[in-house]
């Protein structure tokens, strides 16, 4: 965000409070289509991200769990079998098309009991200080438009010795990967967005939208800034995504 009140939008540079009308424009358009496209889009490789991060996560039975702009809960429902009756998770998202994609699933799949379903934006947590001792964000914060103010949301809520787990796309760092990458996303993700959901602009955005996201490093501090310590990050698929994970005490 710059001084003047603008932020990007994939490429293009909007007013601030606009940034959130497009990005639910995004999501509504997406939303029921949203896991086939993951699945298309990368290979199902998205599943194997999520796996690493869900290991990363080092989650006990009996804890208290945030997924964070959850989406159809793909984190959350696997959250919800590993922390057991006396835990409890919360798929939390700003979009209300994406929150109930995310509910409908979860009782599809019997997951109701120690679950809990809110309408939030992690800029500004409706969640009692110390609460969570885990919070994962997936592809989520690139959305968010002013992302310290959430990073700092996240800090407060969490319990001393509580973590943070962001899953993001990343700048990739395996020589030659970036020009067949962004051959693929500038040519094949609108594309395909556009054959699946009749909505080729939200793949653009995308697109647009990972290339406009704080690479590894400048992440990692900003997570530190916002008072996380120990704070690491492990690259996958040649830094295509990238886990970022840390710790308040
Ligand atoms: N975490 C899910 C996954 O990995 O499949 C969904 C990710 S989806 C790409 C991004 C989600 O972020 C959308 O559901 C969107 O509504 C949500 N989102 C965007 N801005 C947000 C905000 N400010 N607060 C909470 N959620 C937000």
């Amino acid at each position: 965000m710059d001084k003047q009140g603008t932020t990007d939008f994939g490429y293009q540079q909007v007013k601030r409070e606009e940034k959130a009308r497009k990005v639910a424009e995004v999501f509504h358009s997406v939303a029921d289509r949203y896991d086939v496209m993951n699945d298309l889009m990368s290979f199902g490789v998205h599943r194997l991200w999520k796996r690493y991060a869900i290991e990363l996560a080092g989650i006990r039975k009996g804890q208290r769990v945030l997924d964070l702009a959850g989406g159809t809960g793909d984190l959350a429902g696997r959250f919800a079998r590993m922390v057991g009756p006396e835990g409890e998770v919360v798929l939390a998202d700003i979009n209300a098309s994406m929150l109930r994609r995310g509910r409908e699933r979860m009782l599809n799949e019997g997951l109701a009991g120690n679950l809990r379903f809110a309408q939030v934006n992690a800029e500004h947590l409706p969640f009692p200080d110390n609460h969570f001792d885990l919070i994962t964000i997936a592809f989520g914060l690139r959305n968010v438009t002013d992302k310290d103010a959430a990073l700092r949301s996240m800090y407060r809520v969490l319990k001393p010795g509580g973590r943070l787990l962001v899953l993001e796309f990343s700048k990739p760092v395996l020589p030659g990967l970036k020009p067949v990458y962004d051959l693929y996303s500038f040519s094949a993700l609108p594309l395909m967005g556009k054959l699946v959901t009749g909505d080729a602009d939200s793949y653009r955005y995308l697109a647009e939208s990972i290339r406009m996201h704080p690479d590894q490093p400048t992440l990692k501090a900003m997570m530190e800034t916002a008072g996380f310590e120990r704070v690491e990050y492990y690259n996958l698929s040649g830094g295509i995504v990238a886990v970022h994970r840390g710790y308040k005490f």
